[in-house]
């Protein structure tokens, strides 16, 4: 995508400067920092970013000035982006299936850690990853397991991960062959629960019975804030995972590493979409939608944190009611989940800013029918 030099104060400032026809996403690199810096003081070990999240090279350029020096990374393209941009960054491979020339061309880039979940994809990796890199530092191999815990806004165990006694199998060829032994988990996205984090790790302290674990990957699934109601507990899951990780494995216990998309993007970004026509009887149609920058709200929901402005940019403050939202396409699903509710005297032009729009947001919108083309301008506050 990439975004204009120019730094406007909020979005309400562009807003009103341009009154612009199409949808725009505004991110605040100081925001995005903040957040940074926040999983750094706050995160007991590691910390790196998932890149498919958002793979903007501005985000990524601010979360390396950050402090950020790992990137989880599931392509060779996603890894080819990460080492132009930030060379002596650590890449954790962590997408579990991978075709033997992906695997190559990470081991041609200097891939820090592989994760993976089954004997054929460990078959592949002990064939073709040597278990030292050239700096003689021991390559890792993270095994993914999963456990059936709810939380999460969707579930990803669904997808990836070997159960207890598979994981274990695997964790101990994995060391047999001379990798550093690792874990990891994802709990499943957007989850707010501390105690899913708490029985992972719980679990993993069984899977490795008496090997030494390198290291503990705690994933990604950090909340975002979707809701004015509920503010991420960050704090309180770092502290779970401190907590609990010290607990089940005493004096042994390992390095941690977490990987977060959402929470470390998400709330960085708004996406300003306009209102193209009002029906008589009360939908409201955009000038973006489910194909573009909403792309993920038919599987996580509408956010309630959004606005509606003028074109000048001053809110409305009608009383709220709940209206039907469409996109800009001719497909009939391009809907926004749910009816939020919108201000009584939301008018053609408006805007509607949506807040915490950072995290797969740009990074799935597509040009379907057209629509889709967002601008992306830097703002040194979003107003939220
Ligand atoms: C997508 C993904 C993440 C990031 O998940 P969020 O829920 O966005 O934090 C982390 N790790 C892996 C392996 C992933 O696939």
């Amino acid at each position: 995508m990439g975004f204009a030099d120019s730094l406007w104060s909020d979005p309400v400032d562009y807003l009103r400067a341009h009154q612009p026809e199409d949808p725009v996403l505004f991110l605040s690199p100081a925001a995005l920092q903040a957040q940074a810096r926040r999983f750094l003081s706050g995160f007991p070990g590691l910390v790196t970013y998932a890149v498919k999240a958002n793979p903007d090279e501005t985000i990524l350029a601010n979360l390396a000035a950050a402090g950020i020096t790992g990137f989880d990374v599931a392509s060779p393209e996603e890894i080819a982006l990460v080492r132009r941009l930030i060379p002596g960054a650590a890449l954790h491979y962590n997408n579990p299936v991978r075709a033997r020339a992906e695997i190559a061309l990470a081991v041609a880039q200097d891939v820090a850690s592989y994760s993976v979940d089954a004997q054929s994809e460990l078959d592949k990796l002990i064939a073709l990853v040597p278990p030292r890199r050239a700096s003689g530092t021991q390559t890792e191999i993270a095994v993914r397991f999963k456990l059936p815990v709810p939380g999460a806004a969707y579930d990803f165990g669904a997808k990836f991960g070997a159960d207890e006694g598979l994981a274990a199998t695997l964790l101990d060829r994995v060391a047999q062959a001379g990798f550093a032994p690792a874990l990891t988990f994802h709990p499943g996205t957007q989850c707010q629960d501390p105690a899913a984090w708490e029985a992972y790790i719980r679990a993993a302290r069984r899977i490795a019975g008496p090997i030494r674990l390198s290291r503990l990957n705690t994933g990604g699934g950090f909340p975002s804030r979707r809701h004015h109601a509920d503010a991420p507990p960050l704090e309180a899951i770092f502290a779970t995972i401190a907590r609990t990780t010290a607990e089940v494995f005493g004096p042994d216990a390992p390095a941690l590493v977490c990987e977060p998309g959402r929470a470390m993007v998400a709330d960085a970004m708004a996406l300003a979409a306009q209102v193209k026509a009002l029906r008589d009887d009360g939908p409201v149609f955009l000038n973006d939608g489910i194909y573009g920058a909403f792309a993920e709200l038919p599987s996580i929901g509408t956010p309630d944190r959004l606005c509606a402005l003028s074109p000048e940019g001053l809110p409305r403050t009608g009383p709220a009611r709940p209206r039907v939202v469409f996109g800009p396409t001719c497909d009939s699903l391009d809907r926004l989940p749910g009816e939020p509710a919108l201000p009584e005297d939301l008018a053609e032009g408006d805007y509607l800013l949506v807040q915490g729009m950072g995290a797969y947001s740009a990074a799935i919108a597509t040009r379907f029918n057209g629509f889709g083309a967002a601008r992306h301008h830097l703002v040194l506050d979003l107003g939220a």
